[in-house]
């Protein structure tokens, strides 16, 4: 399995140099541990897993090239490592296209398209949702932006209209 732990330290539960320098310094997360730990008790195959995980206020999002596996069947999977978390999870195809990527992100808020806006900073989006469905979005538009913006590579603002 492809998690950000080596599989070695999810079956032995005690942490090689390597995983245990990610973990002190964040650059991998309690939340990704335990989503590792969940998805190595569902067994699955050896091709699937997950590149990151990250926290939103109402939802954890995961990033993974094998979305179906993540998933599993009827939901069972991802039921299970939301179950752990205590959190919604939102599995997110990390091949996806970045604009795929955001309108899954804000979802169950539908985005109504992104616009690109030239500056004379450079580009930046402005991503737009309609202002009724603001308390679907997954967390304040203010931190959405910053996470958006990282996708998009460029500055982002979440435009309620
Ligand atoms: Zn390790």
């Amino acid at each position: 399995m492809k998690t950000p732990v080596c599989d070695a330290c999810l079956a032995t539960n005690s942490f090689c140099a390597s995983c245990q320098r990610k973990l002190d310094s964040g650059e991998v997360t309690r939340t990704e541990l335990e989503i590792a730990k969940t998805l190595r008790a569902e067994n699955l195959s050896e091709q699937a897993g997950f590149e990151r995980a990250l926290e939103l206020k109402d939802a954890v999002l995961i990033f993974t090239l094998t979305p179906a596996a993540v998933i599993g069947r009827q939901g069972k999977v991802v039921k299970a490592v939301s179950k752990a978390l205590g959190k919604k999870v939102k599995v997110i195809d990390d091949a996806a296209s970045p604009h795929d990527k955001v309108a899954e992100i804000l979802r169950p808020a539908r985005m109504l398209g992104v616009n690109t806006v030239f500056k004379s900073g450079g580009k930046e989006f402005h991503i737009r949702v309609p202002r009724e469905e603001a308390r679907l979005l997954p967390d304040s538009p203010l931190a959405l932006k910053t996470l958006v913006s990282q996708f998009l590579g460029a500055p982002a603002e979440i435009i309620l209209e």
